[in-house]
């Protein structure tokens, strides 16, 4: 039976509660807030499958990655809800048109990030925007296999560890099973996620309706917090002065597993990986607009006929893999480390409200403060950017000497 010895080893991924025949593992949370598996030993019939399909236990092999390419989707509105360029939505919509089944991440009526399923086009709108923490697959392996059986397309999008234990509980390949994984830099807690948003809640009373980690309200370069509430009201807030994505980059609550992730490698089992592309016009110029760009590698052939079919819904560039990868996707193949004060963190969330956390952990001094409410102005009338460019310039011509 699977007993998790050291929690590095464990991902959450929610696979080995899914194949138990017996139906007795049950996800636990720990004291920070995220879940392992308990295994109830009088029902355990030894059968030891839970131990066969743990991804993390057994990682499979990825091929090598194919190629790479810039994306935007040509539809404005779907890539300005997306986290970068709105590729995922493109991948679900070919697998919507042929009848099937995308998966993905979204809230439910808890603002809990869970794994669900949608079978409508508008369905997927809940699934765009990344959700900074783990989400909770459920039984979603179980039906996503039944889907497969009845000859259905499915797209399943997740971690690259979700992914790879979906592999591992399928045994096999599906010719009509296409998976999405994205650069994660990690997962944080959702204990963390339901404080801070309830703070939210009781500061402006009212309930809240929709959470955006990447908003790009002010542009891609600046995207922001938004909490928004019942009556159209809204929180916003940029990442230096935000404490939920503070504690992200910080790496001070993210999953113990994630600073020693296994599937931190370019070629992946997926049929496409997804990340951030910043450094697009590095590339291609024109594709520098400051509305989002996905960098979307091509991890198997599956991959590459599909992405041949959506290309006309999308401008698109090759792109050489180690720059792109140099420049944008370091948490394709590196780790995070833990922040130094992160146990600290974890202690003071169970008791300390979230004004006392910004307060111990990213205290808004002055010079905070003025940032925030100069940077939106900065970046809507296009400052920001000429100042990067000018920096990245200097930088490029002190590299040629
Ligand atoms: C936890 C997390 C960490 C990430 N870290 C990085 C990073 O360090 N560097 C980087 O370049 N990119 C990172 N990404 C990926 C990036 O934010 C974009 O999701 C990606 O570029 C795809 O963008 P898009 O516009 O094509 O799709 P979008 O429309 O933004 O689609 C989002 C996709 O992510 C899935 N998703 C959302 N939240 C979760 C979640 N909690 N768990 C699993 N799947 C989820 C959705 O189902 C959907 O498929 C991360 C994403 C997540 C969820």
């Amino acid at each position: 039976m699977i007993q998790i010895i050291r929690k590095e080893e464990c991902c959450g991924c929610e696979v080995c509660a899914n194949v138990c025949p017996q139906n007795c593992i049950r996800m636990i949370p720990d004291e920070k807030g995220f879940l392992y598996p308990r295994v109830d030993e009088e029902k355990c019939t030894d059968c030891h499958l839970c131990e066969k399909v743990c991804p993390v236990a057994n990682p499979q092999e990825p091929d090598e990655c194919r190629t790479m390419y810039a994306v935007q989707n040509k539809n404005e509105q779907i890539r300005k809800e997306s986290t970068s360029g709105g590729a995922f939505s493109l991948i679900a919509e070919w697998v919507l048109a042929r009848g099937g089944v995308v998966i993905g991440v979204a809230f439910d009526e808890n603002l809990q990030a869970i794994h669900t399923a949608t079978e409508r086009v508008e369905g997927i709108a809940a699934f765009r925007g990344s959700k900074y923490v783990q989400s909770h697959p459920g039984d979603i392996y179980r039906k996503t296999k039944v889907w497969l059986k009845e000859g259905r397309w499915v797209c399943f999008s997740g971690t690259p560890c979700q992914i790879n234990g979906l592999k591992k509980y399928l045994v096999r390949e599906y010719e009509r099973l296409v998976t999405v994984d994205l650069a994660c830099r990690g997962v944080t807690s959702p204990f963390f996620l339901k404080k801070y948003l309830s703070y939210h809640r009781r500061k402006a009373g009212k309930a809240i309706t929709d959470v955006r980690f990447r908003e790009k309200y002010y542009g891609y370069g600046y995207s922001t917090m938004k909490v928004g509430f019942s009556d159209g009201t809204y929180y916003r807030a940029g990442m230096e002065s935000d404490i939920f994505l503070r504690s992200f980059f910080l790496d001070l609550n993210t999953r113990e597993s994630c600073h020693e992730c296994r599937f931190k490698t370019v070629g992946r089992v997926s049929d496409f990986t997804l990340f951030d592309g910043w450094h697009v016009g590095k590339f291609k110029k024109e594709m520098d607009d400051d509305a989002g760009t996905t960098f979307c590698i091509i991890q198997s052939d599956k991959g590459m006929d599909i992405f041949k079919k959506i290309q006309e819904k999308c401008c698109f560039t090759e792109i050489p893999v180690k720059e792109s990868l140099e420049l944008d996707g370091k948490m394709i193949f590196s780790s995070v480390t833990p922040g130094p004060r992160r146990e600290e963190f974890f202690r003071d969330i169970q008791n300390e409200d979230v004004p006392e956390i910004q307060k111990k952990y990213y205290p808004l001094g002055i010079k905070r403060r003025v940032l925030s409410c100069i940077k939106p102005t900065v970046y809507k009338i296009g400052l920001f950017r000429c100042y990067m460019k000018l920096k990245e310039r200097r930088e490029s011509g002190r590299k040629l000497y």
